[in-house]
């Protein structure tokens, strides 16, 4: 992993070590530094888990923005956040960054730009229906500015992807993992809108610890893992048919960092047995019959039954090396 001479992490890394976080489509409010009671924080997420679902952004394109559609954004946005911000394309998206230029550049150029080329060569084929914008925000202030509202600072200090406002906002102090995690949201919605939370997370998840450095987009382990070997060493998951069948505000609301971390090495298992390509392809042309993705794991791991896998698959966590 390079690093730039100011500390600040290169790689497609998050650096946050532990903890819940609540981003993707969900995108709750909560006043700066006053912690929400557990009902209000319920509230809001069924709130906007039942809500959110107006603004998504429709099924994605496969014909390529055009130059002038480019341009004509690039002029709205260069305007309206004025000259201070640096305003790029990096399609399919457009970069809006308030860090230095050859930072905002680079980071255009080498993370979403490069992560969205190997996520559409593997993944995706629609670009998102409409421009969407990704701000790299180079201080708290300035993620806090830009990406709150009048109420407060957002939910998540890291960063998050809000189909209302077509935009993937991130707080580049803290790494610029985040970065590709929220653009697989915007690129799921684009391609399997119907994708249940568990693979949306998972696979975003999934790319938050990368080494792109290397022109590879493999996920890497990261801090998701420890905290779910604990859970697997205390008999603490739940099924996986559990995990798969959960909505947003189950997933959400619950252990939510239990849910983001299974969701995640579950994929990374998929990857690591060059599965994870077949099973994207096979959920979305079989997402009518297996909403869930359950029976399509099954099929494309060859396993008759899942509690079975996961005792395999649990075996497969505990052994793998921390990051
Ligand atoms: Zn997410």
């Amino acid at each position: 992993m390079r690093t730039r001479s100011s500390g600040r992490t290169r790689a497609n890394d998050r650096i946050r070590l532990a903890g819940p976080i609540l981003d993707s489509n969900v995108f709750p409010i909560f006043p700066t530094h006053r912690r929400p009671s557990a009902m209000s924080r319920a509230l809001l997420i069924a709130t906007f888990a039942l809500t959110s679902g107006c603004c998504h952004v429709g099924m994605g394109r496969i014909e390529p923005f055009s130059a002038a559609e480019y341009e004509a954004h690039i002029r709205e946005r260069q305007s309206d956040y004025g000259p201070s911000f640096t305003v790029l394309v990096a399609a399919p998206f457009v970069v809006i960054g308030d860090g230095p230029r050859a930072w905002v550049k680079q980071d255009a150029a080498e993370v979403v730009e490069a992560a969205s080329k190997m996520l559409k060569a593997r993944f995706f084929r629609r670009d998102p229906a409409e421009i969407i914008d990704v701000l790299m925000l180079q201080t708290d202030a300035s993620y806090n500015a830009y990406a709150g509202s009048s109420v407060g600072a957002p939910a998540t200090p890291y960063g998050y992807y809000s189909p209302c406002k077509r935009a993937i906002y991130s707080n580049m102090s803290l790494g610029n993992g985040t970065l590709v995690h929220e653009m697989v949201h915007a690129f799921m919605d684009a391609n399997f809108p119907a994708s249940p939370v568990w693979f949306n997370e998972g696979l975003g998840s999934l790319y938050e610890h990368t080494d792109l450095d290397s022109g590879d987009l493999r996920g890497r382990n990261n801090w998701r893992l420890p905290g779910l070997k604990k859970a697997i060493a205390k008999g603490q998951t739940i099924p996986l048919e559990d995990l798969f069948a959960k909505g947003r505000i189950a997933f959400y609301g619950g252990d939510v960092g239990l849910h983001y971390a299974m969701a995640r090495y579950v994929l990374y298992y998929l990857q690591e047995n060059g599965h994870l390509e077949a099973y994207y392809q096979q959920f979305v042309a079989h997402q009518d019959d297996d909403p869930t993705g359950r029976a399509t794991l099954e099929k494309v791991l060859g396993e008759k039954d899942l509690r079975a896998f996961q005792t395999k698959w649990e075996r497969f966590v505990a052994a793998l090396p921390d990051p």
